[in-house]
């Protein structure tokens, strides 16, 4: 996209921004990419460079072999997400949160900067879940992620539950509470979405390629209920065929020029 188009293709978002009184945001891996977290999916993600990978985040593997849990504690443990700072990106959802036109943000992301960033966490759906919280696999207690991190970097580099359940430990295998692999979406977190963008002026897809189902599916239900869908991205994505606008870009860079004075 050259400079000039996509001054026009911000203009034009921004000028539908500014006539609209509700807005879905759905944000996808690359929103978070200028705040240090690597997209796995994209074209230089992890996933993509080393199949194997893959292996790590698919729940059927987590379950049968502690050689896997131990390597993904490890990599919990070292992971850049605890470094990571919201960038502008995360800051210009904010911005259009306090403008009062922002009524749900639904994330594929599990990183938890939006709510850092101040978004309300009332108004955020993380359709994959968060990998700020653990949750026993056996009696579905939940804890804060830091916590488990802590027994792994004592030592403990396959922690177990010890909530106690009639005097004894769980004992259970512990996991984030994050989507993986193999696992299905809550059902209630897709209904929940699926009606915040029935009832939307504009949809605003931000860094997702929208590839992946059912978070891609919201752009067909926005157009069908009349809302205007927004399509601010690295690279072209599956869905841009269906949208008002598309502008290409790094996101940190043009969503404040999007949000900003709409
Ligand atoms: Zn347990």
């Amino acid at each position: 996209m050259s400079g000039a188009s996509r001054d026009m293709a911000i203009d034009k978002a921004r000028d539908i921004l500014a006539e609209v009184s509700r807005v879905v945001a759905l944000t996808g891996a690359g929103i978070s990419t200028d705040s240090g977290i690597p997209d796995f999916r994209g074209p230089q993600g992890v996933w993509t460079r080393d199949p194997n990978a893959e292996k790590l985040s698919d729940i059927r593997y987590y379950i049968s072999d502690e050689h896997i849990r131990r390597k993904v504690w490890q990599d919990r443990l070292h992971s850049p997400v605890w470094q990571a700072a919201p960038n502008a990106g995360h800051k210009a959802l904010v911005s259009l949160e306090m403008q009062g036109k922002l009524d749900t943000l639904v994330t594929q992301n599990i990183d938890g900067l939006h709510q850092l960033a101040g978004s309300d966490p009332s108004r955020i759906i993380e359709i994959h879940g968060t990998m700020r919280e653990a949750v026993c696999m056996s009696c579905g207690a939940r804890s804060p992620m830091q916590e488990i991190l802590a027994r792994v970097e004592r030592g403990d580099g396959d922690p177990h539950c010890e909530q106690l359940i009639d005097g004894r430990a769980c004992g259970g295998i512990i996991d984030a509470a994050t989507i993986s692999f193999g696992q299905n979406l809550v059902e209630e977190d897709i209904r929940r979405a699926e009606n915040a963008v029935r009832m939307t002026d504009v949809l605003l897809a931000v860094g997702t390629s929208l590839a992946v189902y059912p978070a891609a599916g919201l752009v067909p239900i926005a157009r069908s209920n009349g809302a205007a869908v927004i399509i601010v991205n690295g690279a072209p994505t599956e869905m841009d065929d269906l949208a008002e606008v598309v502008v290409l870009g790094s996101i940190s860079d043009v969503l404040p020029l999007i949000v900003e004075g709409s």
